[in-house]
C-alpha cells in the first residue's frame, strides 16, 4: 500500500464517522525501515512519524530534521526514566506515560528545561502481564496524579491484545477518556485504524501498511 492510499482510507473513515476530513492525525510509524523507506515518504510531504525506541529514534531523526521542516515526532514505545531526558529532548509527543515514577521524572525534567513535550497515557485495556500501560482500574487516579504534576497530557493510548476484538478496547479507551475530559485517543494501527477512527482515534499509529513489513534480521 502507498501513503496517498492510507491516507484515502483515513478520509473516508472519517466521513463515515460523520467526522471532520483531517480530524485524524497518521503517525507514520517508522521503526526498523530503511532510511530510504523513510525518506520516500518525507518526500511525498508527510511530516509526522512514529518511532518506539528512544536510541533508534536518536539515530535517524536529528538528521532528518536537518534536511525537511516541520517534522513532528512521536515516541510511542515504552519509556525508562533514564531515557526521559533524551526523549523529552527528541520528542514533540510521547505516547507512552505509564506510571507514577516515570510521570515525576517527566514533571522534573519539564520544570529543568522548560519545556515539555505533549504527552499521552497508555492504559493496558486488556491488562496483558507483559504490556505496558497503567490497568483501566487505576487510569483515572494516574490521570489525576499527572495532571496535578502540571504534565501537559493530551489523551490516552492504547495496543488492544493480538488475539482479541479491537474495538472493544477502543470504546474503553474513548470512555475512560471521556469521564476525564481528555480529547486525545491514540489508538489504531495497520490492521485496525478504521475501527479506531469509528470509535474516535484523533490520532492512528500507522506502519507496515505504509512501508512494507519490518525486517528485524536485517
Ligand atoms: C510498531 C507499532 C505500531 C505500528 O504497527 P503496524 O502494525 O506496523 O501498523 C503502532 N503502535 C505502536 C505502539 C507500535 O510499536
Amino acid at each position: 500500500m502507498s501513503l496517498s492510499e492510507i491516507k484515502s482510507r483515513i478520509t473516508a473513515a472519517e466521513t463515515a464517522a460523520g467526522r471532520a476530513a483531517g480530524s485524524v492525525e497518521l503517525i507514520a510509524v517508522s521503526k526498523v525501515q530503511p532510511n530510504e523507506r523513510v525518506e520516500a515518504v518525507l518526500k511525498e510531504g508527510h511530516r509526522v512519524f512514529g518511532e518506539n525506541k528512544v536510541q533508534e529514534a536518536a539515530g535517524k531523526w536529528p538528521g532528518f530534521r536537518e534536511q525537511y521542516d516541520g517534522i513532528k515526532l512521536h515516541l510511542i514505545g515504552p519509556l525508562q526514566t533514564n531515557k526521559a531526558r533524551q526523549a523529552m529532548e527528541l520528542a514533540d509527543v510521547i505516547h507512552a506515560v505509564d506510571r507514577p515514577k516515570l510521570a515525576n521524572t517527566l514533571a522534573r525534567l519539564a520544570q529543568e528545561m522548560g519545556h515539555c513535550p505533549d504527552l499521552f497515557i497508555q492504559v493496558n485495556t486488556g491488562a496483558e502481564e507483559q504490556k505496558a500501560g497503567v490497568l483501566p482500574s487505576d487510569a483515572d487516579g494516574f490521570i489525576k496524579e499527572c495532571r496535578d504534576l502540571d504534565l501537559p497530557v493530551q489523551g490516552l493510548m492504547c495496543i488492544p491484545p493480538v488475539d482479541e476484538e479491537p474495538s472493544l478496547h477502543f470504546a474503553l479507551l474513548a470512555k475512560i477518556a471521556a469521564r476525564n475530559g481528555l480529547s486525545g485517543l491514540s489508538m489504531g494501527m495497520s490492521s485496525d485504524f478504521e475501527t479506531a477512527i469509528a470509535l474516535g482515534a484523533t490520532h492512528v499509529r500507522v506502519g507496515s501498511a505504509i512501508f512494507g513489513a519490518r525486517d528485524y534480521s536485517a
